[in-house]
């Protein structure tokens, strides 16, 4: 359940309207609404003396919270080595064949490269 805002032009007012599906239509002025939300904020507002003991657990938090985070990018990283590794490795193996075949080639008679280069173009 959730509430969803409008404004009524004619009175240049703002509610908010239930959106319980079809089970319920109540409507309210969001002054209103906002007076007692601030009532309830009021009663959950820390005191004094724990704000500095709630910082702390606060920062304990997201630092666990990085920390797990700063390991999977760990991960991805080394994961993208290897990666990039194996490209290099497969373009290696890939230039020393062709140029075993452009050695090939220049040791083959004119004759024949002409030959070859036909049959390519077909
Ligand atoms: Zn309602």
């Amino acid at each position: 359940m959730y509430l969803s805002g409008y404004i009524v032009k004619r009175k240049n007012l703002y509610y908010y309207k239930c959106d319980n599906g079809s089970k319920c239509s109540c409507h309210i002025s969001a002054a209103k609404l906002h007076e007692r939300f601030m009532t309830i904020l009021n009663e959950i507002t820390l005191p004094e003396k724990y704000i500095y003991l709630f910082q702390l657990q606060l920062r304990k938090i997201f630092t666990t919270i990085n920390a797990e985070k700063e390991e999977t990018a760990k991960l991805y990283k080394a994961k993208l080595t290897e990666l990039e590794q194996k490209i290099e490795n497969l373009e290696e193996r890939y230039f020393r064949k062709e140029s075993i075949i452009t050695r090939k080639m220049t040791n083959l008679e004119p004759q024949t490269l002409i030959l070859y280069s036909r049959s390519l173009q077909t």
